[in-house]
């Protein structure tokens, strides 16, 4: 089941929420909506659930090519999880899992049954096979959310759609969790979009990453276009960590100051270096726990910060200390024209261009 929304508008008195956003999501994908708060996110998903409605005379959603802008919630075959699992305390696991159906009329309601055999079928998709006799409070936050995920699924929704669903829970759970649900989504096909503002969560879940910012798209991509193709500088400063120096009169873009972006991983370390390329600088912090080291370097010609990102081989080949004087070299740059949003990507992989050099002032 494919969703497309086109133009969609929404203000809500005078404040807009939504600008004129269109949005393609091909059947049986797993979509992110990223970006931070206040962005829009959630409005746009409660758009397309039918929980809440664009402007008037705004906007069109369609499910698998039918119109579906004017159908209400219940009738769009959508199934809804939030961040708060909202599970039903009174009710066991099975009975919350099997709401959806034993609350259908009569006529509609499958023999109880059935009923039976799709929360069992569901409990085993969950893995919580033995659990169906708890009450909520009884289950831990990751597994009352994965109940709010079957209970959204027993009535066999067409799509699936995700409101921050990991939000309340800790990080490792949480990273558990996603990793699951990948796996999951891939192996019942449903389309599914999903909602965060945690770029990691997106990079690492979504078969595409949309990048929402004050009401509109700024970018739609596999999760490795909008990292390494960033195509404002909104998106490469939201999508992880990133160094970001004024570059003061380039000669390929005549002068102004334009932004340079290197993220911490393309910031290359060495103890001698005798190109034209390389930034004199001194060791301010090591921070190594985990798989990489985390360098805070302080620039020798103005004061200004670098951090780098080194493999925990390179970072004991080199054996850093604080205050030791190196040498940077980026490996890879992004450069932003100022104030505009169009990108020039004068990226290479052997050196950074002489002009970028410490001599002339980045
Ligand atoms: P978050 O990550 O914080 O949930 P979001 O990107 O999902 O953010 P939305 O919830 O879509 O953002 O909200 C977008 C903007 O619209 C916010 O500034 C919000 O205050 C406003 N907004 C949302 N719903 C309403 C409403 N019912 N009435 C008035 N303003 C609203």
């Amino acid at each position: 089941m494919s969703i497309i929304a086109t133009n969609i508008k929404k203000t809500f008195g005078a404040y807009t929420a939504l600008e004129g956003v269109s949005l393609n999501v091909p059947a049986g994908k797993l979509v992110a909506l990223l970006g931070p708060s206040g962005s829009g996110k959630t409005t746009l998903l409660r758009i397309i659930a039918g929980l809440e409605f664009a402007d008037e005379g705004s906007g069109r959603i369609e499910f698998h090519g039918e119109d579906v802008t004017e159908t209400p919630a219940g009738k769009r075959g959508v199934g809804f999880v939030f961040q708060h699992y909202a599970l039903f305390r009174h009710m066991t696991v099975a009975q919350n899992i099997a709401f959806g159906l034993t609350v259908r009329p009569r006529k509609e309601r499958p023999p109880q049954k059935e009923i039976d055999a799709r929360v069992q079928e569901l409990l085993k998709l969950i893995q919580l096979e033995d659990l169906g006799n708890r009450f909520p409070t009884q289950l831990s936050g990751g597994q009352r959310q994965r109940v709010a995920l079957a209970r959204a699924l027993a009535v066999q929704p067409k799509v699936l759609l995700l409101d921050e669903p990991f939000g309340a829970l800790d990080a490792r759970v949480r990273k558990d969790l996603r990793r699951w649900l990948r796996h999951f989504q891939r192996e019942i096909g449903i389309t599914t979009i999903f909602v965060t503002h945690d770029q990691e969560e997106a990079l690492e879940l979504a078969d595409e990453v949309v990048v929402m910012n004050n009401a509109k798209i700024e970018q739609v991509g596999t999760p490795q276009e909008v990292y390494d193709r960033p195509s404002t500088p909104f998106v490469i400063e939201f999508l992880g960590n990133v160094n970001r120096f004024a570059a003061l009169g380039h000669p390929l873009h005549g002068a102004g100051s334009d932004v340079l972006y290197v993220r911490p991983h393309d910031v290359d370390i060495q103890r001698d270096y005798h190109g034209e390329h390389g930034i004199r600088v001194r060791v301010q912090h090591v921070f190594s726990a985990g798989n990489y080291g985390r360098i805070a370097l302080i620039r020798a010609d103005n004061g200004e910060t670098i951090d780098a990102e080194l493999s925990r081989v390179r970072l004991a080949e080199l054996s850093l200390q604080v205050g030791d004087e190196v040498w940077v070299v980026f490996r890879h740059i992004r450069l932003f024209p100022a104030g505009a949003f169009s990108e020039r990507d004068v990226a290479t992989d052997d050196a950074i261009p002489a002009t970028l050099d410490a001599g002339r002032g980045i």
